[in-house]
């Protein structure tokens, strides 16, 4: 039995043998998090200044795109630095071997996306970015009083992380960690029973999973299945849109606040919600910006979120579209501390649905109607063409006739135009090949 006292000491200790720095790391940004919004950017300023110098020196690719714009590495403004071309996710699949830097000193991890469309993408990290980041978690967690080391269950599908290598790999950590990691996959009532049965016995301190997992079980506690003989200090959501109906469900199923994570595999962390309700960038960790050409409404603070990843030496992301639309914010947060802010994080571009007169409608609008209905335990949207929409229902016993019509009708109303809703019941909806569970799936964009 490692008491929590043990683990305090026992784990630093682990990650100094591993030559990670994870607890450097985290003194240094339980610091940062505090510094005024201008020494913030100056700080973030200087590591950006870092990155881009090493990205010239050691870098085959960025050393080629630097100089066809004229960038001066040593010296750049931010309007220079929004000279570098945004950066695909082709683009790296096509230069990869270019963009690892050349003679780098560290440890690599190499890992994959688990794309839930097209072909995932391969990339490289090394021990230094993960422990930067796990560091950033870390340092983010602690604002809800959860500390290293505490018990936490994972719910994960991810075939990545599931699979033999990666278990056998991070068994040691996990242990030392205190850290179980369950399959999301496949959640029967019988296999939910299980996992509750479980928690009971071990009393985990957090529990993190995706949004419609934890929604899977919130859903049957409060179905009265069986009772949570204990309550975690929180429940974080992460790597899939939280929808409001789910926070609520999950907020009550558990009786402990919701923490919202959004990260992603390729770009790292990227925000993390605070106590006081805001949603805050890791800037220590990464430089958002947004692509002022995708916005949907001309805002120019609202569009497709570029990402450069400051503790992303070896393989370094720069001005990289992962793919997601945000709102950025510039008002400070109540909670004190000088992290810039996330509005709005909006999902995917293919998350958007169109009507036949052409006019977009933001998918997730949609699917928060749908969440409301209490007899449906999961859906998905499916826009085949502008004038038909399919929704696959898996029913709970709560389900009435008369939700049929109120859907149809609710949802008809986000239309310009005529469109055909056909409602079609299910028996289960699979996740992606990611793992992940999609509530849009728009035929008619692709
Ligand atoms: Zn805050």
């Amino acid at each position: 039995m490692i008491t929590p006292l043990v683990r305090h000491i026992l784990y630093p200790l682990h990650e100094r043998l591993q030559g990670r720095h994870t607890f450097a790391y985290l003194r240094e940004l339980e610091r940062t998090q505090w510094l005024e919004g201008d020494r913030l950017r100056e700080h973030q300023w200087d590591k950006l200044r870092e990155l881009i110098a090493h990205a010239a020196r050691s870098v085959p690719f960025y050393r080629r795109v630097f100089d066809e714009v004229g960038l001066n590495p040593q010296y750049f403004t931010l309007e220079d630095f929004r000279r570098i071309p945004v950066m695909e996710k082709e683009t790296f699949k096509e230069n990869e071997p270019e963009i690892l830097a050349e003679a780098y000193p560290g440890k690599l991890v190499r890992l994959r996306t688990g794309s839930s469309t097209g072909s995932p993408l391969w990339f490289y990290s090394s021990t230094h970015t993960q422990a930067f980041q796990n560091a950033a978690k870390l340092r983010c967690r602690r604002w809800w009083g959860i500390e290293p080391g505490d018990m936490m269950f994972e719910f994960w599908a991810s075939p990545i992380e599931l699979s033999k290598q990666a278990l056998v790999h991070n068994a040691k950590d996990r242990h030392l960690m205190n850290h179980y990691l369950l399959s999301a996959h496949n959640m029967t009532e019988a296999v939910m029973a299980e996992y509750i049965a479980l928690m009971n016995r071990k009393k985990p301190r957090v529990i993190v999973g995706y949004p419609s997992a934890l929604h899977l079980l919130a859903q049957y506690l409060e179905a009265g299945g069986t009772r949570l003989r204990f309550t975690p200090k929180g429940v974080v959501a992460t790597a899939e849109m939280l929808l409001p109906a789910q926070r609520e469900a999950i907020q009550r199923a558990f009786g402990a606040p919701v923490i919202n994570e959004y990260g992603a595999r390729d770009g790292g962390l990227l925000a993390y919600e605070c106590p006081e309700g805001s949603m805050h960038v890791v800037a220590e960790n990464v430089f958002l910006e947004v692509d002022p050409d995708t916005s949907p409404d001309g805002d120019p603070a609202r569009g497709d979120v570029l990402v450069t990843n400051l503790e992303s030496f070896a393989y370094p992301f720069i001005r990289y579209r992962v793919g997601d639309q945000v709102t950025l914010s510039d008002k400070s947060c109540s909670c004190g501390r000088g992290l810039p802010r996330l509005e709005r994080i909006e999902g995917r571009r293919t998350d958007w649905l169109v009507d036949s007169a052409g006019r977009k409608i933001h998918g997730l609008v949609v699917a928060h109607t749908i969440a409301k209905v209490q007899g449906i335990r999961q859906f998905q949207i499916v826009q085949k063409t502008p004038t038909e929409l399919h929704i696959r229902i898996v029913k709970n016993n709560l389900y009435k006739d008369s939700d049929d019509a109120w859907i149809i009708q609710s949802l008809a109303k986000y239309f310009t135009g005529p469109v055909h809703i056909r409602l079609l019941p299910v028996d289960r909806i699979e996740a992606s090949q990611s793992g992940k569970h999609r509530f849009i799936i728009n035929e008619a964009a692709c």
